[in-house]
């Protein structure tokens, strides 16, 4: 479900024409819905708020890393979703555009002594700690921070969820699992038990919960499931054991569709899922979605710089977008539509869809069925919300996207493109050459 509709023949993003947005600030560059952003996150507080006995106050926090645009950002905060971030700089993005401390979940396999430190000292709502070593090193910087907190500059103990592994990997792709054994996340269920035992016994941190992850673009229930059953054993394990388990922090990872598939899991029924399994644990659950609320949100509008037709029938057609700008076809082989922003008629042809960057890898699509295209025309790449603009690099010297948000019938640019000049100043030269 999006705002990206054809009106009278043009693609709009909500009520404002795509062209109109070509023409003011050039392609390629990415737009944002607000309905869409409003209408994902609604849908999910409100199936969320439909099992409060087993879910609690539960936190959704969107998942950061998937778009942190302050804009974007900014739109969900006041809709009163929490953040999940990966670093300190996302932590720094999600508070300016206005995410209070204590719904930002700080997660993340390799955080830095410096971050944790930025991390308790601003007062985030929960460390995810990920490793044995870890907690380690977090139980010392929060003990020093201690050690210098004042009267006037008091620093809490920060509270933890251990992340556990649970085995089960899933997700749209290899690239994207984080659940598997053999997976850089999270603790392994058999040492999760004597991690939580070790944090419960340091004054410095505050053991409240569990947390997993498992993986990105999951289309079934089933793996989630079993990650979440697995979380509910431990629970049951560590109380009887004379632990406090206040809070389940189920990861994200839901799919969206990408191919306009109908049969993936509803949020409705992801989430009767993990109130199902979580029911009678009194805990807060929470939930960290990042590509199920921005994914559809997003579009890369393009224009073909031309259209290579060679001898042996291939046919090209070279967009001004690459590589640099939407990773993911070339990272993880990812299928996004595209769709022709003037509607046009004629007999579909077979397109190779590809980017101007020099490398084999900047391919978006082999056959793609389109009407006959022409240079000039503008295009769209649908579904590149999330793990879109986040990635985008300025490769080959190609200044970085540009960022749009819609509103109805207003609009702001959010990130500017860069000029040449200004991508340029930012490198000063040696002052030996
Ligand atoms: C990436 C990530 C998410 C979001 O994943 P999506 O597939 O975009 O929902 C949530 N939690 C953690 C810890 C992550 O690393």
């Amino acid at each position: 479900m999006h705002h990206f509709d054809h009106i009278d023949g043009a693609l709009h993003a909500e009520d404002v024409p795509l062209e109109t947005l070509a023409a003011a600030i050039g392609t390629p560059a990415y737009v944002y819905s607000t309905a869409t952003l409003t209408r994902h996150y609604g849908l999910l507080r409100d199936a969320v708020a439909a099992h409060p006995t087993a879910l609690g106050e539960a936190l959704i926090a969107f998942a950061v890393k998937a778009n942190s645009n302050l804009s974007v950002l900014a739109t969900l905060a006041r809709l009163g979703s929490g953040a999940d971030t990966v670093s300190e700089g996302e932590i720094r993005r999600a508070l300016k555009a206005g995410v209070p401390a204590n719904r930002i979940v700080f997660s993340g396999v390799g955080k830095t002594d410096a971050e944790l430190a930025f991390a308790i000292d601003v007062g985030v709502r929960q460390i995810n700690v990920e490793s044995a070593v870890e907690l380690d090193r977090l139980i010392a910087v929060s003990s020093s921070l201690k050690q210098r907190a004042t009267a006037s500059r008091a620093i809490a103990t920060p509270e933890i969820a251990i992340r556990v592994n649970p085995a089960v990997g899933a997700g749209g792709h290899a690239k994207i699992t984080t659940g598997g054994a053999t997976d850089k996340f999270g603790v392994p269920a058999d040492e999760a038990h004597a991690l939580y035992a070790r944090a419960a016994a340091s004054p410095h941190v505050t053991p409240v919960g569990l947390a997993c992850h498992i993986g990105s673009q999951i289309t079934a229930l089933e793996p989630l499931e079993a990650a979440f059953r697995a979380l509910r054993a431990m629970t049951l394990e560590l109380r009887a054991a004379g632990l406090s388990v206040s809070r389940l922090d189920l990861g994200g990872g839901l799919g969206v569709p990408y191919h306009g598939q109908s049969d993936l899991p509803s949020i409705e029924a992801y989430v009767a899922m993990a109130a199902r399994v979580l029911d009678g644990l009194e805990v807060e659950a929470a939930f960290e979605p990042g590509r199920l609320l921005a994914a559809n949100a997003g579009v890369l509008l393009s224009r073909v710089i031309q259209v290579n037709e060679r001898g042996d029938g291939r046919r090209f057609l070279v967009l001004d977008a690459g590589m640099n700008d939407l990773m993911r076809p070339a990272l993880y082989d990812a299928f996004h539509d595209l769709v022709p922003v003037r509607a046009r008629a004629g007999e579909p042809r077979l397109y190779d869809l590809v980017g101007p960057i020099c490398e084999s890898t900047d391919v978006f699509a082999r056959d793609r069925l389109l009407p006959p295209m022409q240079a000039g025309d503008l295009v769209a790449f649908m579904g590149a919300g999330a793990y879109g603009a986040v990635l985008a690099s300025e490769y080959n010297s190609r200044p970085l996207v540009p960022e749009v948000l819609v509103d109805g019938d207003r609009w702001a640019v959010v990130r500017e493109r860069p000029t040449y000049e200004a991508m340029l100043e930012r490198e000063p030269k040696a002052d030996w050459l």
